[in-house]
């Protein structure tokens, strides 16, 4: 079963935080106005979460928000350790804050999560970035507020990096983005050690939360008016596993499906090989459970996958696909692909060719494979150049675009249900939402729809999103 932070833990952090209150009322006296914080978010939706929490405690501390970092006197990224690209942004912004800092010495400039959970990193900041005052670890989230006030008041850098299989933190403060959808975080950690992965290395091991816990979250969420919950994990399949009851995610999707208020239900990520009939059969069954489903293949080729230790085929993929479709029919269906994975060669590339063919995902998220150091795949050689990677990325592309504009096709002239989320990214003009299956669709409308739920008659496909037009409620 998985450890818990104590009560007294989680007092001693109140404590903390009721102290960084009064030092920003004493600032706010002395400056004229309350310290200021900005936060910024790289990576999965697992941070997006802890983001919440961050901005939660900096809050209930007393400090207000602003996105402008010359203004701001304090500094929080957190970082992604997935991929090299999302390392480089952060070092980047380091570099910028220097000058600013320079000017405001008082200011404090922290990193943390799952880039900063690996020493050679932390390390790399310490000697190059001597401007940062705050360096916390994904497992010291919940001491957020003792570290900043060290930070703040003792003027030396503060590091907490502490390794740990990881412990769970109730009961945090939280800052929700989004008033109607929230993220739920049902467990942490992950056991995969797929070989390419450093999520095993810098989240700890898999630890799932009391349904108890899980199940008050969600009502707690839903007396706040909000009513459609993502449950997150990286591996939601495993979830219970650790835990003294036999409860699993099947179960417990049915219980906060159960919830009066809650709407819609999502879940991300599931593993293919921990993919269970009973999930699926739960998913077709439960009305509040969008009919839609993540499922990362990352690579066609067998010897890709088992050197990736993804621990299924492609035809046992394959054979869960047809499973869900014949359980769940018009399910929309998206997953994961790494292109350019060491020793991939194009005939393995292929095989990934040949998966989004059978299946036909609505959407995929694909990426060029990035090293990690520390993962066993880091030692492997390529066969492939950076150009026939990159090639066969935009290959994958091209495939993938024409799979989902077919896909796209099939909703026009359906009568589609939406929660509203706001103005249009691509055009200023209309508003937006997503409809069960988690596709945007762009229509005009009037500000007041948003937030709410409307029946919208597809009008026009593209590849990334659906047009359509409002329908009149008889
Ligand atoms: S399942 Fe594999 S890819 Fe996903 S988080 Fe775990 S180790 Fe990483």
């Amino acid at each position: 079963m998985a450890k818990h932070i104590t009560d007294d833990q989680m007092k001693e952090q109140r404590g903390y935080i009721m102290r960084l209150r009064e030092d920003n009322a004493r600032y706010a006296a002395e400056y004229g106005h309350t310290r200021r914080a900005l936060t910024e978010t790289y990576g999965c939706q697992q941070n997006e979460n802890d983001t919440e929490r961050i901005r939660g405690m900096l809050r209930d501390a007393g400090f207000e928000f602003t996105d402008d970092m010359k203004n701001a006197d304090v500094v929080i990224y957190n970082t992604c350790a997935v991929r090299e690209n999302a390392e480089q942004k952060v070092f980047g912004r380091l570099g910028l804050l220097k000058p600013v800092k320079e000017r405001r010495r008082n200011m404090v400039i922290g990193v943390c999560g799952c880039m900063v959970q690996q020493e050679h990193i932390t390390e790399k900041i310490k000697k190059s970035h001597e401007h940062v005052d705050l360096i916390f670890g994904t497992h010291a989230l919940y001491k957020m507020p003792e570290l900043l006030y060290k930070a703040i008041n003792e003027k030396k850098t503060v590091v907490d990096i502490a390794e740990s299989d990881g412990a769970i933190a109730e009961d945090m403060p939280i800052m929700r983005d989004d008033a109607k959808k929230a993220w739920v975080s049902v467990m942490y950690g992950c056991n995969n050690f797929c070989t390419y992965c450093i999520v095993p290395y810098v989240r700890g091991r898999e630890r799932s939360r009391e349904p108890k816990a899980v199940i008050a979250e969600v009502k707690e969420l839903v007396k706040n008016g909000c009513s459609e919950i993502s449950l997150l994990g990286q591996n939601v399949n495993s979830y219970g596993k650790d835990l003294k009851t036999d409860i699993d995610f099947a179960d417990l999707m049915r219980m906060v499906n159960d919830i009066e208020g809650v709407e819609r239900i999502r879940f991300m990520t599931s593993h293919p090989k921990d993919l269970s009939d009973k999930l699926i059969n739960t998913i077709a069954e439960c009305d509040k459970v969008c009919k839609q489903l993540h499922l990362p293949f990352q690579a066609g080729s067998d010897r890709i996958l088992k050197q990736m230790n993804r621990r299924y085929t492609k035809a046992e993929y394959l054979a869960k696909i047809e499973k869900v479709k014949k359980a769940v029919p018009n399910i929309s269906l998206s997953t994961d692909v790494i292109v350019g994975f060491p020793t991939e060669t194009n005939e393995d590339f292929e095989e990934t060719l040949d998966v989004l063919r059978k299946v036909e995902f609505d959407n995929i998220f694909s990426f060029i494979y990035s090293r990690r150091e520390g993962t066993p795949a880091a030692k492997l050689d390529f066969v492939l150049t950076d150009e026939e990677i990159h090639k066969n990325f935009n290959r994958l592309l091209e495939v993938q675009n024409e799979i989902s504009l077919k896909k796209n096709k099939e909703y026009v002239g359906r009568i589609e249900r939406i929660l509203v989320d706001g103005v249009s990214k691509t055009n200023p003009e209309m508003l937006s939402g997503r409809c069960d299956s988690s596709k945007i669709v762009n229509f005009k409308g009037t500000d007041d729809l948003i937030g709410k739920y409307i029946n919208v008659r597809i009008t026009e496909a593209h590849t990334w999103s659906l047009n359509g037009e409002p329908v009149k409620e008889n």
